[in-house]
């Protein structure tokens, strides 16, 4: 339950690890996170802070706050996409890229109310977030 995962930017000058086991992890349909991302979906792993490290490059961290409840963080020699603080959660976004070797697996899709991309897995689909996120809890079709 404590294996180390080591993750890094796309030109390797921030490089992070993480510990343990994330709280969750999914697929998040968002605009924030589409438009962010420039992706369609944002796979993401769900950590308390202390088990998110960096270990290398933490001066070459950039931090966007469009809203507080995210900060979102990139590496400012390549651009290349870290995590999300979440503070009212409580809770580290490390997206599922930047941790190539940890075992993602998806348990859920949220913010599927805006999707832009279908994916018929079987998986819970919430129309926004879980009660327990502080969502309306509320479950789509896939
Ligand atoms: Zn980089
Ligand atoms: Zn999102």
């Amino acid at each position: 339950m404590d294996k180390t995962y080591k993750g890094s930017c796309f030109c390797g000058a921030v490089q992070l690890t993480v510990n343990g086991a994330p709280a969750g992890m999914g697929y998040c349909h968002c605009e924030s996170c589409r438009k962010w991302s420039a992706g369609p979906v944002n796979a993401f792993t769900l950590w308390p802070p202390e088990a998110v490290k960096v270990t290398k490059g933490a001066d070459q961290i950039g931090t966007y706050k469009k809203t507080e409840t995210s900060h979102r963080k990139w590496c400012k020699t390549c651009g290349g996409h870290l995590m999300t603080d979440h503070p009212g959660m409580g809770l580290v976004d490390v997206y599922a890229a930047t941790i190539p070797d940890f075992p993602f697996a998806a348990g859920i899709h949220v913010h599927y109310g805006e999707t832009k991309l279908r994916i018929t897995d079987g998986l819970p689909k919430m129309k926004d977030l879980p009660k327990e996120m502080g969502g309306s809890g509320i479950g789509v079709p896939d």
